[in-house]
């Protein structure tokens, strides 16, 4: 018997899930139920697939700098990749202040439904202000002195400090390309061998990933609020919905046609698996080793340029993220009845750009940097307790986004650099019985 796509395998769990958190959530055991039996599977798929993401990182990073013959190859892989997640960044802002301004979401909002939901939501505003505000208190170098860490084992130890790991991990690599070979060379067999071994254990997961997906969809469904509120905020989730929308399969897809002559058919099926991944667990940095994958294995972009766009990509590439945050931003505006000028339109390009740039790679971490964007324009921060109900599916469609947009800065950097060399393997299962 032919067994089913994987893509195909993630999305059957997908909806078995939903399915099944409405089922379970008619009965009074049931959430509870869920909660205790089900969800935990999920947490255990996330895990797996974080624990498996230092060490894909440094691995493949230093095996990949490594191969870059000379520093000056490595600069060009630096700058191409940063020009191009700067410019893909601002384009999806402009283009959320763009549908924004036609669709006006804002003026949905009568006065008497944003009374009763500012007070329904307001302490949970108030909460997030707070963490938010802790970003703010830093002075204007400290993003450059977060990136060198004085201990790399407790960069990689904590959470969200990727771009630590990667210092380093670039600094490793470039220390290797100015030995001796014959010294070199045992250090990239080396780590060349751990990056198969941690491939291989990716492949293994993404076995259980239909049920993982199941497990945290069943979870979402009965954890998540009255969807009463869901109506009020239509009109603004639309709008956020269209804007990725059109990013994902209008914008990346043809860029890559464009560019690299890969077909819509190609593109998607290369990386569909980490989409849906994306979706189900909300997190950029959780999906960031099946991204990797997907793009190296299926789409054929190399090793060495996989390895250091993707990963940072993770951390400051967030396309879907900055759309979302400027069109949140006027929606809020709109919804208090403020009109905003050009130049705070200006101004939410730039913050909403240095905001997705600033967000982690971790579910909600979008709502908490609006905050920023809000008090650059003058809006009352707490104005994001009125799009705290619909957050977490808008927070599941824009880290697809997230990472689509890795994926296409990857592959078109990989084009421009001549190393894109197509598909090693074209089906899934084929690599898994390989
Ligand atoms: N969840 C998003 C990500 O991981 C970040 C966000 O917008 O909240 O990419």
């Amino acid at each position: 018997m032919k067994k089913l796509a994987l893509h195909w395998q993630i999305l059957i769990g997908m909806v078995l899930g939903i399915l099944a958190g409405y089922v379970f959530s008619r009965f009074a055991w049931g959430s509870n139920f869920v909660v205790a039996w089900i969800k935990p599977w999920g947490t255990i798929f996330i895990n797996l697939l974080k624990l498996i993401a230092i060490p894909l990182i440094v691995a493949s990073l230093i095996k990949g700098v490594s191969d870059l013959d000379d520093i000056r190859q490595l600069s060009r892989l630096g700058t191409r990749t940063l020009g191009l997640y700067i410019l893909s960044t601002l384009l999806a802002v402009s283009l959320g202040l763009i549908v924004v301004n036609l669709a006006q979401p804002g003026s949905f909002i009568e006065e008497g439904t944003r009374t009763d939901l500012m007070a329904s939501f307001g302490v949970n505003a108030e909460q997030s202000v707070g963490k938010a505000a802790e970003n703010q208190n830093k002075g204007p170098l400290s993003a450059l002195v977060d990136v060198v860490p004085d201990n790399v084992i407790g960069a990689a130890a904590s959470n969200g400090n990727m771009l630590q790991v990667i210092f380093f991990v670039v600094f490793f690599g470039i220390g290797l390309i100015l030995i001796p070979t014959d010294k070199s060379e045992p250090v990239k067999r080396f780590f060349d061998g751990v990056n198969e071994v941690v491939l291989k254990m990716i492949d293994l997961i993404m076995l259980a990933a239909p049920y993982g997906v199941f497990a945290l969809l069943a979870a979402l469904v009965v954890e998540s609020p009255s969807p009463d509120v869901f109506k009020a905020l239509a009109a603004y989730a639309l709008t956020v919905l269209f804007g990725l929308a059109v990013l994902v399969f209008a914008f990346y897809p043809t860029l890559i046609r464009l560019f690299t002559g890969i077909s819509y058919g190609d593109f998607f099926r290369g990386i569909a698996p980490a989409q849906l991944l994306a979706f189900s667990t909300s997190s950029s940095a959780a999906t960031l080793p099946v991204t990797m994958e997907r793009v190296e294995e299926h789409i054929g972009v190399e090793k060495e340029v996989v390895s250091f766009v993707c990963p940072v990509g993770a951390t400051i590439n967030m396309d879907g993220t900055s759309l979302y945050q400027a069109v949140a931003a006027v929606f809020i505006a709109q919804a208090f009845g403020n009109d905003l000028t050009l130049g705070q339109q200006l101004t939410i390009v730039l913050t909403a750009t240095l905001a997705s740039i600033g967000s982690a790679a971790v579910p909600g971490a979008g709502i908490l940097m609006l905050v920023i964007v809000l008090e650059s324009i003058g809006v009352n921060p707490a104005g994001i307790a009125l799009i705290f109900a619909v957050d977490r599916p808008l927070d599941m469609c824009r880290t697809v986004v997230n990472i689509t947009s890795d994926a296409t800065v990857a592959i078109l950097v990989g084009k421009s650099l001549g190393k894109l060399t197509g598909p090693k393997v074209k089906e899934w299962d084929d690599h898994l019985v390989e």
